[in-house]
């Protein structure tokens, strides 16, 4: 999310593409006039890459407004969905103005942050997947302690570390209740970077609790040489063994990716399409096994990619038998689940069972997770494969 260059909007929420109904994947479904079948690869997944804030359900979001006494422009979950969902292509501000839409009435609200954390879990369950890494900024959803404070709020008393104890307690309990293993990861974000000190010290304190990484998100032309805040973070992520993410080559150029890679240390790149354009900087990533969390109809949507999934970059990864991930990136912005992108990637990309099966050990192996974890997270994912771990990827 929170990306830079975009190609110019069609018509927001219009019914040019699509005629009546906001549903599953509605725009997209009309591009590929077939609807996505219920579970494409009906097996344990692992998600690497997707936004909290960008996940929350719509019920949730108008259930809290009303206990709040926040007035939203719309009253019904469906009307609420056609603020919300981006259903064609958009520029950055049609994206970032989604967010406007919502994130006033969760941020500052513990019982709602606790909740939207449960609940994502309990989502991703019914998903069929078996261990995620959910990301986001805790200052996006503090009122104190945060400067400046998001999203018009006024002043108030939940600041970045508490935000931090609740969404824990929110994955905590929903890992408890859906028996599934959910993780997180704490986002600095470019245009920020006087907020990635505390970042990384959040990373440090909650390591125990459930925080596995650091991410950094946002405009990816604020590069680290001219922010050097992000840097230094990275640099103590990399001292205190905190595990590093990087939002590269989304829609910027190979030069963020190798940034990202030999600046800040990244030991994953989020999304990282842009890499295609140095040849060099791809064999040499290809070479080192590095990790790209690939987003399909979140780089669509985004404008980060060809609107053309055939000419989509995660096709070179698969014949190259890169090491990347199939992920949301928003769900909620997009109104889709991780279905409707494994269904993309068939439909459209040529996967077969046997990559999916492949990217998702590929996956396990560059979670987060601490090394026994991720070897019992690999033990389980062979199991439901029916493969034997010596199987070479
Ligand atoms: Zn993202």
């Amino acid at each position: 999310m929170l990306i830079m260059v975009r190609r110019a909007a069609s018509g927001l929420g219009s019914p040019a593409l699509c005629s009546a109904r906001i549903s599953k994947l509605s725009g997209h479904l009309c591009a590929m006039a077939q609807p996505a079948p219920e579970q494409v690869f009906n097996k344990p997944k692992v998600e690497l890459h997707v936004h909290l804030d960008g996940a929350i359900r719509v019920q949730t979001i108008l259930d809290v407004a009303k206990r709040r006494g926040i007035s939203l422009p719309a009253t019904t979950a469906q009307q609420m969905k056609e603020r919300i969902i981006l259903q064609e292509p958009d520029t950055l501000t049609g994206f970032l103005g989604k967010f406007n839409e919502y994130m006033h009435v969760v941020a500052g609200d513990r019982e709602a942050i606790q909740r939207i954390a449960f609940e994502f879990v309990e989502d991703k369950a019914r998903e069929g997947v078996l261990y995620v890494e959910v990301r986001y900024s805790p200052h996006l959803l503090s009122n104190c302690k945060v400067e400046p404070i998001p999203w018009n709020q006024k002043q108030g008393d939940l600041c970045p570390d508490e935000v931090v104890r609740l969404v824990n307690k929110g994955l905590s309990e929903g890992e408890r209740a859906f028996r599934i293993k959910a993780r997180s990861i704490l986002c600095c974000m470019r245009h920020m970077p006087s907020w990635s000190d505390d970042v990384v010290e959040l990373c440090e304190i909650y390591r125990n609790e459930g925080v596995v990484g650091i991410d950094l998100a946002g405009d990816e032309s604020l590069n680290c040489e001219a922010n050097p805040d992000h840097r230094k973070a990275y640099e103590k992520a990399v001292r205190a063994g905190i595990h590093r993410t990087v939002h590269a080559g989304e829609v910027g150029p190979a030069a963020v990716v190798r940034e990202a890679v030999e600046v800040l240390k990244t030991e994953r790149v989020g999304h990282g399409y842009g890499t295609l354009g140095d040849p060099d900087l791809y064999r040499e990533l290809l070479a080192q096994d590095m990790h790209f969390e690939v987003c399909p109809l979140s780089s669509k949507l985004t404008g980060a990619c060809n609107s053309d999934f055939t000419k989509h970059p995660v096709i070179t990864f698969m014949r190259d038998k890169a090491n990347y991930s199939l992920n949301t990136d928003d769900p909620l912005i997009f109104n889709s689940t991780l279905n409707d992108d494994y269904f993309l990637a068939q439909e459209h990309m040529g996967f077969t069972e046997e990559e999916f099966k492949r990217l998702n050990i590929k996956s396990a192996k560059s979670c987060f997770l601490p090394e026994k974890e991720k070897n019992e997270l690999l033990s389980r994912l062979y199991e439901a494969y029916g493969m034997i771990e010596s199987t070479p990827f």
